[in-house]
């Protein structure tokens, strides 16, 4: 069979580079759409990148035009796990200390650094002519623009939101510099409240957009999710769809995790895991449910709740540990609730390892975001046998149900469900957690369903093959 070619943009895949769950999707969908098309996934070669680990060569230099000034760029290449990886280099894109900037903040010159990766990813469109483009979030969201423009490019093209809350918004003394003319300072394209929005591009002129779960896909159309673009993503409803991300199921997989100190798969199998992560950590209480939160401490995170909360549950015959780093001010409020606490544990950084360790430690991944585009946490938690505590918006709603309507011959996880983003109701499910764990058969028979539950890509990789296909047709 002729597979059509792929091209899948994104600012971060894993294991290249992640800061969050846009590079383990960029990393798992395209390796379930390898079957059905000849993907190539295009990110840039930053230099935090390990190039002989990968080994990464170079393959091309070409020369690109953005707003009247040139740049070289050079494009690498490596094969990785069956799929073809694209790197591209220039020092103003790649040399940084960080992906976009200090954890929950930007460069100045994102606009310039994502604008001229656009550019870089237009001209390997036009000059190897890829039918089908699949660009993810604002950072390459202007590659919709420039092709759909260009007169001599016929792609079809696939915009993904990964998340609203972050659309690339610059002053738009920017457009001459990305080389974008006046006209497209509108409404109905690149202009948003007098700033220049890059999301609204990928909005705009992409032949599709998507979004990671049904329920976000509903929730952004209205003012209290849509982060300004509520109205403008209605204009676009009709290309708008919701699928849901899945996790790679070979790399979160206890039964042949590297990282963890015992494989294991089923829930009697972790407490090699729990023993150690508690004597690691400086707890005590093996036998108390351990209740754990990995992931970025911000205001969508739910860390002002848990904030306030925390004190009261470490108050509870239980043990907590946090694994994330973000805004200082939660650094701080984190540092001063540790100091009291002897059954709070803190560990600020990025560590892929780690984290593995405490989702196979957990009786319980806390999770009390205040929206979420559709979240892997809880369905890695899944396959680690920790039980999601989880506020029901956007992707949570879609895929954790409430463990009281436990029915066992459902194929979906279960968990610990609250519906008011309030620290009384974090509290609440916090206790209600408690009192599951205190029934060990049902609690275990939950725990057990949870891990058999699949996550993986299969489905949702046919929900995008679907929408190709329609759209090359
Ligand atoms: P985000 O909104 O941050 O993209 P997701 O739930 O979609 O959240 O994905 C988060 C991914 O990043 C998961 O794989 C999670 O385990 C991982 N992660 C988040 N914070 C950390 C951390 N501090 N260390 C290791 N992994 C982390």
């Amino acid at each position: 069979m002729n597979k059509k070619r792929l091209l899948f943009a994104s600012s971060e895949v894993y294991p290249f580079v992640k800061t969050g769950g846009l590079a383990d999707v960029s990393h798992a969908l395209p390796r379930a759409l390898n079957n059905s098309y000849e993907v190539t996934v295009v990110l840039p070669l930053y230099s935090l990148i390990d190039r002989s680990r990968f080994a990464i060569v170079l393959l091309d230099t070409f020369e690109v035009t953005m707003g009247g000034v040139s740049y070289t760029i050079e494009l690498h290449g490596a094969l990785f796990e069956g799929v073809e990886y694209r790197f591209v280099y220039e020092p103003l894109l790649c040399d940084r200390e960080y992906l976009y900037g200090p954890p929950e903040s930007g460069y100045e010159d994102n606009a310039l650094r994502f604008g001229l990766f656009s550019y870089a990813i237009t001209q390997m469109v036009r000059t190897e002519q890829i039918p089908l483009v699949h660009l993810n979030d604002w950072q390459c969201a202007l590659v919709a623009l420039l092709v759909k423009e260009d007169p001599e490019i016929v792609s079809k093209i696939v915009y993904t939101i990964h998340n609203l809350a972050y659309q690339g918004v610059f002053d738009p003394s920017v457009l001459g510099q990305i080389g974008i003319h006046e006209r497209y300072f509108t409404m109905e394209a690149l202009e948003f409240y007098h700033q220049v929005n890059f999301m609204k591009a990928g909005i705009a002129f992409a032949d599709s957009v998507t979004t990671v779960s049904p329920t976000y896909a509903k929730e952004i159309m209205s003012p209290e999710f849509g982060c300004g673009l509520e109205g403008f993503l209605h204009v676009h409803r009709r290309k708008l769809h919701g699928i849901l991300n899945g996790i790679d199921s070979e790399h979160f997989s206890p039964v042949a995790d590297k990282a963890l100190v015992e494989c294991y798969d089923s829930a009697k199998g972790k407490k090699a895991s729990k023993s150690d992560l508690i004597k690691r950590l400086g707890l005590k209480g093996v036998t108390k449910p351990l209740f754990v939160f990995i992931g970025r401490f911000t205001h969508q995170k739910g860390m002002d709740i848990l904030i306030e909360t925390l004190p009261k549950i470490a108050e509870l015959e239980c043990n907590i540990a946090l694994l994330g780093e973000g805004e200082e001010g939660y650094h701080d409020s984190l540092n001063t609730i540790a100091k009291q606490y002897g059954n709070v544990s803190l560990t600020f950084g990025y560590d892929e390892s780690f984290s593995h360790r405490m989702y196979a430690a957990a009786d319980f991944l806390l999770m009390p975001s205040l929206f979420e585009p559709c979240g892997l946490n809880q369905m890695i938690a899944y396959a680690y046998g920790a039980v999601p505590v989880v506020n029901k918006v956007g992707g949570l709603a879609d895929t954790v149900k409430k463990f009281e309507s436990y029915d066992p011959k459902s194929t979906t996880g279960y968990g610990i469900v609250f519906t008011s983003a309030t620290s009384r109701s974090l509290l609440l499910a916090v206790k209600k957690s408690c009192e599951l764990y205190g029934d060990k058969k049902y609690f275990e028979e939950i725990v057990n369903h949870n891990m058999k539950c699949d996550y993986s890509w299969v489905e949702s990789a046919k929900s995008y093959d679907s929408i190709y296909t329609r759209l090359i047709k």
